[in-house]
This record gives structure tokens, sequence and C-alpha cells, in this order.
């Protein structure tokens, strides 16, 4: 069979990444090593960054929108972080020991989220959930977890149960099912989880109360993020808060992806505090890192000068280089720069919904801030359910877009989520949305022959 014409098109632009996408595909199963980095038919090989700026091995230069899905919120190499890191490489890299650069970067979080009193690093954002829902468990004795339907907390299966709720499969939306997105998931962990629908107050209400005795977390992103940044509401999250309190449930915020909408986190935009947060991505300007934290009386369960702490070790935990380059990352990340790459969030989805109206295709762009989502519908989306629809109807239209954007020199999440970073500009924004409109363009003829549903 033929390739569809806009994919024949990305390969002709990308005939060197084609060709070590080839090579990849020998040592790397899938020619990748990261499943959420993939896209089809491959995925462009990139050779440096700089600020907002991206260069592919076929030497094109494209503007990150992606940012590491969501981690670089100083778009890449900023001078700060490179001299932290250049300064800390030279004095050693990793010590399995208390570094002062540890103690200031726990400082600075604390003395910005109100919720945390005390934090724990963790290498990723995976091993942050995954110790708060460790801590949780040990603080209630209660083995269940709530999550929402469509959320995602890293690589683990617990993290990852009903990550999308297939039609048919996904249950009533009073109680959805607890569903294994691959053939790994044990059948323990699906009973040990209690899925919540997102965005839906009277029902989480209920559900918390129908498993109060056995829930010991709910764990809940306030901008659900592989659904495609669909923010929480208030109630929802207020809805959460009050029911968790009143079962004894330690509510936990996903902040991994979120703490860059204000110094404070989205807790702080909310106006809720959670009892536990993960955080990730950010705060290690760059290298890999996690954390969970909040309050004092539940992080104390970590503390080995208790009697039978909750076990928490991995070897690159707050290692001196992350930690340098978190400092230098957060200390470069203000309120007032927060606010900038807010603005700019809002400038790129006007920009964006324009496109689509002027297009004639369906579409919109939706998130909160900096966050961004392109979704193939013209209604709003409040739920994964809504979102997974979208997606379902847009087939593999979201897919041709990603592919003719990169072609277009913007490089986003192949599902469509764009970031802005303190690197940008009003024009770079501008450049993208130009690019939209173009790649709109040249997409709506293979859409009228392909989706005509999507045409307005
Ligand atoms: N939580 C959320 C909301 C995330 O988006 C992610 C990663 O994208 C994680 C947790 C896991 O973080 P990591 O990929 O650093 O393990």
């Amino acid at each position: 069979m033929s390739e569809h014409p806009l994919v024949e098109k990305y390969r002709e632009f990308s005939p060197r990444s084609a060709e070590l996408a080839e090579r990849a595909s020998d040592v790397f199963p899938g020619g990748d090593t990261r499943s959420s980095a993939h896209y089809s038919p491959y995925p462009l090989v990139m050779d440096e960054a700089s600020g907002c700026r991206l260069r592919d091995v076929d030497g094109h230069e494209l503007l990150d929108f992606m940012n590491n899905f969501t981690s670089l919120i100083h778009g890449h190499a900023r001078p700060e972080v490179v001299d932290a890191v250049q300064a800390q490489v030279a004095k050693g890299s990793a010590y399995a020991a208390t570094s002062l650069g540890q103690i200031e970067l726990a400082e600075r979080i604390v003395d910005r989220v109100d919720s945390i009193e005390q934090i724990r690093f963790t290498s990723s954002g995976t091993e942050g959930t995954l110790m708060a829902l460790r801590c949780a468990r040990a603080a209630t004795g209660r083995q269940k977890i709530m999550k929402m339907e469509g959320g995602y907390h890293g690589s683990y299966e617990l993290a990852e149960v009903s990550l999308v709720p297939i039609p048919g499969q996904a249950g009533g939306i009073d109680a959805p099912a607890s569903n294994a997105i691959d053939a790994s998931f044990p059948d323990s962990v699906l009973g040990d989880t209690v899925i919540c629908p997102f965005n839906e107050p009277e029902h989480a209400r209920n559900l918390i109360r129908a498993h109060a005795d056995e829930l010991a977390a709910i764990i809940v992103e306030p901008v659900l993020g592989s659904m495609g940044m669909l923010p929480a509401t208030p109630a929802f999250l207020q809805a959460l808060r009050e029911e968790a309190t009143a079962a004894g449930v330690v509510l936990v915020f996903d902040e991994v992806i979120t703490y860059r909408l204000a110094t404070g986190g989205a807790q702080e935009r909310y106006g809720i505090a959670p009892d536990l947060t993960c955080l990730g991505k950010i705060i290690g300007g760059g290298l890999p890192v996690g954390a969970v934290g909040g309050k004092r009386e539940l992080m104390q369960l970590f503390s080995p000068a208790r009697e039978n702490p909750v076990m928490h070790a991995s070897t690159f935990s707050g290692n001196a280089l992350t930690m340098a380059a978190g400092l230098a990352a957060i200390d470069a990340y203000d309120e007032a720069a927060a606010d900038r790459i807010n603005t700019l969030g809002d400038r790129l989805r006007e920009g964006f919904n324009q496109a689509f109206l002027q297009s004639g295709i369906r579409g919109h762009a939706g998130g909160v801030g900096s966050l961004v989502n392109v979704h193939f519908t013209d209604k709003a989306l409040n739920d994964s359910r809504q979102s997974f629809d979208a997606m379902l109807e847009a087939g593999h239209i979201a897919g041709l877009l990603h592919l003719t954007m990169l072609r277009h020199g913007v490089s986003s999440a192949s599902r469509l989520m764009y970031c802005t970073s303190t690197a940008m500009g009003e024009a770079d924004v501008d450049q993208a949305i130009t690019a939209m409109h173009e790649s709109l363009g040249e997409l709506r003829p293979h859409i009228a022959e392909e989706r005509p549903a999507l045409l307005a």
C-alpha cells in the first residue's frame, strides 16, 4: 500500500533522520528508547538545541514547543543552567551524601509551595508519584488508590490504569472500569485501583464515600495532561479535597507538569492545598528529576530516624548535578517569568484558534497558561471521554498535522501538546501560528477527502 502523500513529503524532508531511524531499529525495539517520544513513520533525530530552537540531523531549525514534554522551562542550554552544571560536574556529579545544593533546592520549593513543608527528591516523576502512594499507604494502613480516568502518573502499572477510556470497555461514568493498557498488568493492580471520572464532582463524592474505608490516596493532576491538557474545574478539586478530608484519605496533587503554571504550582492558582505534591520536570533544570513533598507529619514517615520508615532509596536521587541545574532553573523562574510564558501560551491558543476558524476545519486549542493542546473538535472538552472521542474522530489527521507542522519548522508532542518557555518571545509564538495556518491549509484537501466530518 502506498503511503499518505503528506507522509511521503515528511520522508523527503528528513532523509538523514530516516537513515538513522533505520539504524536505530536494529538496536531499539521500534527504533526508539522512549515510547512517548515515538511517532510514525519515524521521529526526527536531533543534533543540537539552544534556547527555543532545535536543529535536526538534516540541518532544519525547529521551534521547540515540546520542551521535552514540558520539562525545559527555559528551553535549551540556558546560560545560568549551563554554568551551574559545568561548575558542578567539575566538583563531582553524585556523592551518595547530602549536599548544599540539595538543601538549597529543597528550601526554594518549600518557600514557594505553601502545602510543602518537607520534601524528598527522586530521579523521575514516576518515582515521585510512586513514593507518594507508598507514603499514603503507610500513613493510612489502607491499600487502594483512586486515580482519574485518563490520568497519567508515570511508567508503572498503577500509574497507568485506565489511561485511555476505550469506548465499550470504560464502564459507566458513575464508576469507570479499571482497565489495563497493555498485557503486562497484574490483576492485583487493577483490583487496587478505583477509577474516578475527571471533572465529575458528584460522581467523585459518591465513589470516595463508597470506598472510604479502603482508600489510601486520591491522586489527581490539576490539568489532565496526556488526555490533552484539560484543566480541572475548581469545584472538582474542591470536592476531592473535602471528601478526602472526611474519609481520612491522603490527597495527592501530581504537579509534575503543572508546577510551571505559577511559582506555587497549580494549587496556588486554585487555592486548594493537597496533602502531598509530586513534582518533576522543570525542577531538574533539564536533568532527570522528581520529588514528593507535603505535610511534615506525612513526610516524616520517610525519616530513617523513626521505627519502620517508608523505604526510599534510588541511586541518583538528589544527585549534585541535577540539584545544581534545578537550582539555577528555579532561581531564574520567578513570578514575572511564569506570567510572561502563561501570556505567551494565551497568545498561542488564540492564534491557533484563529487558524482553525479561518481554515474551516473543526478544531481548537485548549489548555491553560503555558500549556496548550490542539484538538480536532470545536466543542469544549471537559473530561477524558470527550477528549478521547475527539481523538478517535480525528483518526490519522492529528498525526498528519504533527508531521506537517514539523516540516513547517515547529516541534510539538505528536499528540499536539505545545508549551511555551522563557526562551520564547512573541515573534516565536507568531511564527508557530503562521506555521499552523500553512499546515492546516495543506491539510484541508486531505481532510475533505479522508475525514469530511472534520470540516465546519
Ligand atoms: N506525572 C505526570 C503528570 C507526568 O506527566 C509524568 C510524565 O510525563 C510523570 C508523572 C512521570 O514523570 P517521569 O517521566 O519523569 O517519570
